[in-house]
């Protein structure tokens, strides 16, 4: 009977969207069930692949009626095994990188209409060819999706400038778990019509419904920018370089990342064509980009910084001369989790704390940590801009990585209880997925859990969609 209504299903879904895209067999799913970092692998009946909104509803229509639980995936990079299905539990893996038509774009209202299956880098260039930006920046843009972008509500390296996923949003569609459509695709920045029920699906890692498509607001493109590496002594140094840059240039701020040495050396290490563009080791490293529409932008960093250096509160500093020179200087950021990945195991956080807090951050929970794991190598890069900091952990000596798995829990507490009493956040811009649901329930309110749940029993009364994620099972 249960095989009966599986083969049906299967037979359904294949009507829908063709043989072609619905897979079964190991050999072409394999892909799809194990996330970025390889830390999860699941399974699934199948990995169906819609190519439009309507065949994405009917999908969803037909799962919903044969009760079986779905697991929204875009582009596979989120760092938390929110996209990858649980193994063993029966689950339809619905893939939208097929729904990737960017609809309109709108030179005078400064928007764009994307599905949920567009590359970030894909909106980013459509924009640019529009002569307008699209700000939302992430390492993994050439991979990760619109929908999955909205769904995590990332960060990246600009929200310092143009805040997070969330304030780039006018309008979405989205396909409820009962396969009806939710056409909110509005172009408004004003509309004070009732809730705001596009943000519910923001964040929401797709327990709610599928994101199927946005209308996203665009800013102006810059006619100028100026990028410099700066070498610090300690992660205060770096913030107290920010507080200047903000006194002195918040107009051209774009962006401004810490970088700590032990990132540089991975990067280094793996990356090929990659250098280091100081001479001399320091501990602390900041990239700083300025952007706008006046000329003279480097002249300007350069005169900031050279006042700075005068004060003795930097080492060193260099200011890219060209476009390559800049990207060299970018990728040395950028393919941080690349080189982590290709080094091997690391326990890692993706932590916020007031921007003030950072330098504190950095010194108590290095203290605690190198206490409890003796030569452990820490291994901190981030959004400072954001007080948001990716702080990982790992041996130098991968045989001893074992110890550090076996004590992953004593570890985390270290680190999140250090986070809490500084009033920060567990989870800065990666979100909760499986990986952190328990500790979702360690660190919200009882009003809170209850509301979110609350939220959830009225989208999705069957709990099908993606269940296991986001929210703690109800016995926590
Ligand atoms: P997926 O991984 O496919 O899915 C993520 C979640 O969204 C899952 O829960 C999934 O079920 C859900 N989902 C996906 N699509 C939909 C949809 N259409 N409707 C409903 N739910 C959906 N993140 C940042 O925030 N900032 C960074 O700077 C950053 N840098 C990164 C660098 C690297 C090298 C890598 C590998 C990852 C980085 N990430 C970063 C994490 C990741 O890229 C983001 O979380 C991204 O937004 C995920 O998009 P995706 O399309 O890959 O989503």
């Amino acid at each position: 009977m249960e095989r009966e209504r599986i083969a049906d299903a299967l037979a359904g879904l294949r009507d829908i969207v063709g043989d072609a895209h619905v897979l079964c067999a190991a050999v072409d799913t394999a892909r799809y069930f194990t996330d970025w970092r390889g830390r999860y692998i699941g399974d699934a009946l199948c990995v169906v692949r819609p190519a439009t909104t309507d065949e994405l509803s009917r999908v969803v229509r037909l799962c919903a009626d044969a009760g079986l639980p779905m697991v929204p995936q875009g582009g596979n990079t989120g760092l938390c095994g929110g996209a990858t299905p649980r193994a063993g539990q029966g689950e339809v893996l619905v893939n939208l990188s097929r729904l990737n038509r960017i609809r309109a774009l709108d030179r005078d209202n400064a928007s764009i209409t994307v599905e949920a299956g567009c590359k970030l880098a894909a909106v980013q260039t459509a924009a640019r060819d529009a002569g307008l930006l699209f700000p939302l920046s992430l390492a993994s843009e050439g991979s990760c999706e619109i929908g999955g972008n909205l769904s995590t509500n990332a960060g990246g390296v600009h929200v310092l400038r143009h805040g997070n996923a969330r304030d780039q949003v006018l309008g979405l569609e989205v396909v409820l778990p009962d396969g009806r459509v939710w056409d909110g695709l509005r172009a408004l920045r004003k509309d004070n019509t009732g809730y705001d029920l596009k943000h519910l699906f923001i964040g929401a890692e797709g327990t709610l419904g599928f994101i199927s498509a946005a209308v996203l607001k665009l800013s102006p493109l810059p006619a100028h920018s100026a990028l410099a590496w700066v070498a610090l002594d300690d992660a205060q140094r770096g913030i107290d370089l920010l507080a200047h840059l903000r006194a002195q240039a918040s107009d051209v701020l774009n962006a401004f990342e810490l970088v700590g040495r032990e990132a540089l050396t991975l990067v280094l290490k793996h990356m090929p064509a990659t250098r280091d563009p100081l001479s001399g080791v320091a501990p602390w490293y900041a990239l700083i980009e300025l952007s706008g529409n006046q000329p003279g932008l480097d002249e300007r960093l350069g005169a900031f910084l050279g006042a700075r250096m005068e004060q003795g509160e930097l080492r060193d500093a260099v200011i890219a001369q060209d476009l390559a020179q800049a990207a060299a200087l970018w990728a040395l950021r950028e393919n941080i989790s690349e080189a982590q990945r290709i080094e091997g195991f690391s326990v890692k956080h993706d932590i916020s704390v007031p921007v003030s807090a950072i330098p504190c951050f950095i010194n108590q929970a290095g203290e605690r940590i190198a206490q409890a794991l003796p030569g452990v190598r820490i291994v901190v890069f981030g959004h400072a801009g954001d007080g948001n900091l990716h702080y990982n952990l790992s041996f130098p000596q991968a045989d001893d990585n074992a110890r550090l798995l076996a004590d992953a829990a004593t570890t985390n507490a270290l680190v999140y209880e250090t986070v809490r009493a500084l009033a920060g956040s567990v989870s800065a811009e990666h979100g909760i997925g499986q990986l952190k649901t328990q500790l979702l329930a360690e660190c919200k309110s009882p009003v809170e859990l209850d509301l979110m749940r609350a939220v959830k029993q009225a989208l999705d009364p069957q709990a099908l969609m993606n269940p296991g994620k986001l929210l703690p099972p109800p016995s926590i």
